[in-house]
């Protein structure tokens, strides 16, 4: 083959610029795309391998990143199917170039916003590099090697070469600017954060050992990724202790998982995963976008806004899939029908498995009761599907510690405890130590009381309220459950001398009088020793007064 030059099939004057400006803040992409290309060419070849199309070795086919900081050059190289002349021109030179136009015409307004999650695959070696290479043998019979090469304008050259071994050089010539891709370290922990769980092993740099007091290279390649990660595998073939594990190299550092969910759908979309409950500290917007979206084994992110509800943030672990379209913004992710639909998918499989867990186990979902309470009560209060499925393994807690599902709670308490219109009273404390006496007070009376302490507790009574039927919600503390205990008949001449000491204490603090439309004070139907007297809230002044406190 004699050398040929010629110009890019391009129409806008010169791509390059343009490509350099939009990509700049996330430009470590280039070594995603460079190694994922890699992946599909060796992927292709064993394809055709199997399919009888390639009869020869496959042989060694790990894909190699290498540093050569002397030669300011990085390299990436595999054994798959490789390129001749032709292909070079039809999927380099022509039709990269006008996806990338396309791509940049249909959303020049917005380009930066959201080019960082669109890959310009193989051109996006020009973010980093002031010329590239591409030195290439296809796997065809009689193929030539071919050397391309370009400098960053739209011209390129392209001639024959002397490669022997099959498959791909991508050789970066990397410019002053981004020097830093020309340290080892660096190129590991892209690759450790892009490539990690590729199913072509890839390679870079050696291993090292311990030798004389101090670390060296071994001459072994190292093995950068895990090319068969958890979520690929069948959980029939899983123990509870390879999810641990897969949950550690993960998230170093962190206690065990709760429970796991292991996602397996192809149809109507195709998407696997796992996904882990951590234990959810009070403290949750810290622990959001926690979840890692791949793509054919390729991370694309961690933002998983709009692919998942939002409560399902609070989760941690994988999920992949080539459905979910990433070149877009979130606002289109978040219109979009199959994201939508894989949205749902999740909701309904993390809802199923939690009630599985609860039937397999209650004793053990009772015991994790307090470190998932939040995310299923956030997830009852923000979806509505989920709280549909959750109404049968939410669980209360009354201040016994015992755990009842809301249907067996309402068994308990229906015949007990009913307000004048009918309306089945749900007691309950938002803090067991300040409003001890009232607890003890109904509990002595017989009646249950729900510990609803935590964070989202004010809110989720709310949701029950309008949830179900003929419900009341009313704190222990409020005049409401004086009405549900019976009077008697006791006077203030019967007043035990504490009990009368402590009201002309009372009247002396005013308490009866400046504040008579909001607290009772009762010292009837009272345990005179332990609970010589009681000062109830109205329950409607109450609410009001939260209520002007949140806004
Ligand atoms: P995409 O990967 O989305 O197709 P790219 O711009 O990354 O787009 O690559 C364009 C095309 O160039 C690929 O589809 C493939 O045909 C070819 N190509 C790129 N890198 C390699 C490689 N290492 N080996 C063989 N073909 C490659
Ligand atoms: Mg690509």
């Amino acid at each position: 083959m004699d050398t040929q030059k010629g110009k890019i099939g391009v129409t806008t004057e010169n791509i390059f610029p343009v490509i350099k400006k939009f990509l700049y803040s996330d430009h470590e992409i280039f070594l995603r795309e460079l190694v994922s290309n890699a992946v599909d060419a060796t992927q292709k070849l064993r394809t055709l391998s199997s399919f009888g199309e390639f009869k020869g070795e496959l042989g060694d086919m790990k894909v190699k990143v290498s540093v050569d900081a002397d030669a300011g050059t990085l390299t990436v190289s595999d054994h798959g199917i490789g390129m001749t002349a032709e292909d070079i021109d039809k999927y380099i030179n022509q039709i990269a170039f006008s996806g990338a136009e396309e791509f940049l015409e249909k959303y020049k307004d917005n380009a930066n916003a959201i080019i960082g999650h669109f890959g310009l695959g193989f051109y996006s070696a020009f973010m980093v590099a002031k010329k590239v290479e591409i030195r290439s043998l296809s796997y065809k019979e009689g193929a030539e090697a071919v050397r391309w090469e370009c400098d960053g304008s739209p011209e390129f050259t392209m001639e024959k070469t002397d490669k022997a071994e099959r498959g791909t050089d991508i050789i970066l010539h990397i410019d002053d600017e981004n020097k830093n891709f020309l340290q080892q370290s660096e190129i590991d922990s892209l690759l450790r954060k892009y490539c990690r769980f590729l199913p072509v092993p890839v390679v870079s740099g050696k291993e090292q050992e311990w030798k004389d007091g101090k670390m060296v290279d071994t001459d072994r390649d190292k093995v950068v990724n895990d090319t068969e990660p958890t979520w690929t595998k069948k959980p029939a073939d899983l123990t509870d202790e390879d999810y641990r594990n897969f949950y550690h190299q993960l998230y170093p550092g962190q206690e065990d998982p709760l429970f796991w969910i292991h996602l397996n759908v192809d149809y109507p979309f195709t998407l696997t995963g796992v996904l882990f409950f951590p234990k959810i500290k009070n403290n949750f917007e810290v622990n959001k976008n926690r979840i890692q979206l791949y793509c054919n084994q390729v991370y694309v992110t961690d933002s998983v806004e709009g692919v998942v509800p939002d409560f399902m943030m609070l989760l941690q672990g994988v999920i992949d899939s080539p459905d979910i379209p990433l070149n877009v913004s979130r606002s289109y992710l978040q219109s979009d029908t199959a994201v939508k639909k894989i949205s749902g998918y999740i909701t309904k499989k993390v809802a199923s498995r939690l009630e599985e867990i609860f039937k397999a186990d209650r004793q053990d979902f009772e015991n994790k009761w307090d470190d998932i309470r939040i995310f299923i009560q956030y997830g009852m209060l923000t979806d509505e599907k989920f709280c549909e499925a959750a109404m049968k393994f939410c669980l209360v807690k009354d201040t016994e510690g015992k755990f009842y599902t809301l249907e067996e709670y309402r068994t308990l308490i229906e015949g007990q405890q009913t307000d004048k219109d009918g309306n089945v009273v749900y007691l309950y404390t938002t803090d067991r130590v300040a409003q001890y006496a009232y607890i003890h007070a109904a509990t002595e009376k017989g009646y249950d009381v729900l510990v609803m302490d935590g964070q989202l507790d004010s809110h989720f009574i709310g949701m029950l309220e309008s949830k179900i039927e003929k419900s009341r919600f009313v704190r222990v503390d409020s005049d409401v459950v004086e009405n549900l205990i019976p009077k008697s008949d006791r006077k203030a001449a019967d007043l035990t001398p504490l009990q009368r000491d402590m009201m002309s204490t009372l009247f002396k603090c005013q308490i009866p009088k400046v504040e008579k439309a909001e607290f009772i004070v009762s010292f009837e139907a009272l345990n005179a020793d332990a609970n010589p007297v009681m000062i109830t809230q109205n329950e409607y002044m109450r609410r009001m007064k939260d209520m002007a406190a949140m806004q």
